[in-house]
């Protein structure tokens, strides 16, 4: 055993609150907002069960979000979670300007012009903030306007770039609402200025994930790791899947990315919503194939906004998602601007929790290691030490990572037995918090590795996570300095 354990035990920490923590697997996403940025709000939220926070760039300046990025960090610092932080980025999200009188009422069969020139809009003219689109639309594209409330087609494009659209579907139009163009291929590049001065703010400030909305095909997340890598950034990538081009391209985006998000709210206006709850299956799929983690977002729980219980559809809807696979469900409204914040998340993991009992754990039979991968060798320890632990009945599976490797792929078989990582990458510990049932520790030790086996052990043990009696399963890697992939598999009866 290493000489001095204490730096690992966390003394002050409340052992019970972090046992609790643990007991939803499938995990949950709240963004921040108005209704929940205070220290005790958020803390009161992850006592709730959220465990990762996401910041929402669409919304608000860096200077708040540097306050709330700091509140997270202090409950990190001060209570045993290791809470994560998600920077979403808006991406090619497209609006239109300002709106004469904020309201604009338009009947089918009115012609509308929209223009890249900036004017107050009116039934002449509407300016969007998109300055190729007389380059990229047809004649025939559908525009969508305030998530497909409006919609029009395009009728006639000009020389001078303005694009005529005749209303197919009237409503009242009011400023800034986004515009979604479903069938049309848009030029406008993967990150926009503003995606990347707070992709910068994000580096700066070493947030765990960054999320990047309309993602349409691989290029675009191969841009944003190379803007990651130019500044050695360990921010992990999530892609957001909003688009019909993104479906269509989903496995080599699910193979680029580090995780991926069902992003259900422009999905559901880009494609025809009934498409949603297969799409949303086979991303799931897809994703547990690739040991990606998947996260389900977008009106989970959108009616406790308002009100003090959800709809009765929505706790069928999270069920399913947990059912499903999937490894988080998010919050949006509900938890950044809904009149009760704390409620949603602990109903949402009463939800998951009651669901958890009748889960279809150990799922290693379903994702057998592939001989072609370059990482089937550790793919098979990873895959056995979960199928060991079934057939045993383990109280634990315990693996080490340094790239989150490891950790992606024990969650990825979904093992009954409590799992724990360690690792000695600080901003694994958090970013893990995104992995279905990963509870992570910090770990630098590197003595011999019955030396670090025992130690983990006795930290679990320590920390009240496993007790003598059980039985648990330990990977890790060998000759320990040339850290090497997940290369060893141990069981053992802790006394
Ligand atoms: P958004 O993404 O909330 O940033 O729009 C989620 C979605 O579209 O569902
Ligand atoms: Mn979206």
């Amino acid at each position: 055993m290493a000489q001095n354990l204490t730096k690992y035990l966390h003394k002050n920490m409340d052992r019970q609150a972090g046992i609790d923590h643990i007991i939803h697997r499938t995990k949950i996403v709240a963004t921040v907002g108005p209704a929940c940025d205070t220290y005790d709000k958020l803390l009161g939220l992850v006592k709730a069960g959220v465990n990762v926070f996401r910041l929402n760039f669409s919304h608000g300046g860096h200077e708040d979000k540097s306050q709330i990025i700091e509140h997270i960090r202090n409950i990190n610092k001060t209570q045993p979670y290791n809470i994560s932080i998600l920077g979403d980025l808006q991406g090619p999200k497209l609006r239109v300007g300002e709106i004469e009188n904020n309201a604009l009422p338009v009947v089918a069969g009115d012609i509308l012009t929209f223009t890249n020139e900036k004017c107050v809009g009116t039934l002449e003219r509407i300016y969007l903030s998109y300055p190729n689109l007389a380059g990229d639309v047809k004649i025939g594209n559908i525009i969508l306007i305030d998530d497909g409330k409006i919609e029009v087609q395009v009728v006639n494009i000009l020389r001078n770039g303005d694009v005529k659209v005749e209303v197919t579907l009237g409503g009242t139009l009011s400023s800034k609402k986004g515009i979604n163009l479903p069938d049309t291929k848009i030029s406008l590049p993967a990150l926009t200025e503003k995606d990347l001065a707070d992709l910068n703010f994000i580096i700066d400030q070493q947030l765990d994930w960054v999320a990047l909305s309309f993602v349409r095909n691989v290029k675009d997340i191969v841009i944003l790791r190379s803007k990651l890598e130019e500044r050695r950034s360990k921010t992990k990538i999530i892609a957001k899947i909003e688009k019909p081009e993104a479906i269509a391209n989903i496995r080599d985006i699910i193979v680029e990315s580090d995780a991926i998000m069902i992003a259900r709210g422009d999905l559901g206006v880009e494609m025809p919503v009934e498409k949603v709850p297969m799409i949303q299956k086979d991303i799931i799929r897809k994703c547990l194939h690739r040991a990606k983690p998947v996260i389900v977002a977008t009106q989970m729980m959108e009616s406790m906004i308002e009100r003090v219980k959800p709809n009765r559809s929505e706790i069928t809807d999270v069920a399913n998602a947990v059912l499903e696979g999937a490894d988080a469900v998010m919050l949006s409204g509900e938890t950044a601007t809904g009149n009760h914040p704390a409620l949603v998340v602990e109903t949402m993991r009463k939800i998951i929790t009651e669901v958890e009992k009748e889960y279809r754990y150990n799922r290693e039979e379903d994702l057998k290691p592939q001989p072609h991968s370059p990482s089937f060798l550790s793919d098979a320890i990873c895959y056995n030490a979960c199928k060991i632990a079934r057939d045993v009945n383990a109280d634990a599976v315990i693996g080490m990572t340094q790239t989150g490797y490891t950790a992606f792929m024990l969650s990825s078989y979904r093992p009954k037995a409590p799992l724990f990582i360690f690792s000695k990458e600080r901003t694994l510990l958090n970013q893990l918090s995104l992995s279905w049932g990963v509870r992570a520790f910090y770990y630098a030790e590197e003595q011999s590795l019955d030396a670090i086996f025992e130690d983990q052990i006795h930290i679990l043990k320590e920390r009240g996570f496993i007790n003598t009696g059980d039985t648990v399963i330990n990977t890790g890697s060998t000759p320990i300095q040339l850290h090497l992939p997940t290369n060893v598999l141990k069981i053992t009866n802790v006394d």
